[in-house]
């Protein structure tokens, strides 16, 4: 399970979603889940940094990245299992930019809907924050949303969809923003 988390770090850093920090990652195994730490670069990060906490949100083991309340309580209102927060350029963009982003080509809607909410602001690493993307993650269904002025969170079955989804979701942002471009 923790090389799974430092598999899909390094995937994303490789495919530009993250930096060397910023953005985490999880997945959730029975009645806990393992995230990816706080401040570790990736290319010092190895499955020893994988932080450990309960679904009750008791820290078992490292020192987890400061948004974990809001991945325990999307894993509490929802039957996923693998979550992936970034700072990615477009889609942060389109964050900044946009109350809701509407996917202009046909892999955004067939993967990602006709629509792709954007949760108004909240502090990062805030109950408030983990409470809004969760509850509305629960009451749309969709598998992605953008959070204003920060940045991107998409969910899946597993770690593998969630990260697949926040590369499409990149790609979205980036049409749709050429797309905006373009027109003026
Ligand atoms: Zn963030």
């Amino acid at each position: 399970m923790k090389e799974e988390i430092v598999k899909f770090r390094r995937k994303m850093y490789e495919r530009g979603l993250i930096g060397e920090l910023g953005g985490n990652l999880s997945l959730r195994d029975g009645k806990k889940i393992y995230i990816s730490p706080s401040s570790v670069p990736v290319s010092r990060f190895s499955d020893k940094d994988v932080a450990e906490i309960s679904l009750d949100g008791r820290i078992l083991w490292g020192k987890p990245s400061i948004e974990y309340r809001m991945h325990l309580e999307i894993y509490r209102r929802t039957g996923f299992n693998g979550i992936v927060h970034t700072h990615s350029i477009y889609a942060t963009t389109m964050a900044c930019l946009e109350n809701v982003l509407y996917p202009r080509d046909v892999e955004g809607e067939v993967y990602l809907g006709d629509e792709i909410p954007v949760i108004p602001y909240r502090p990062p690493g805030s109950e408030e924050l983990a409470e809004s993307v969760a509850k509305e993650i629960e009451r749309s269904g969709s598998k992605a949303v953008l959070l204003e002025d920060h940045g991107v969170v998409t969910v899946g079955e597993n770690l593998e969809e969630a990260f697949i989804l926040a590369e499409i979701l990149e790609r979205v942002a980036r049409v749709a923003y050429l797309c905006a471009l373009y027109e003026g």
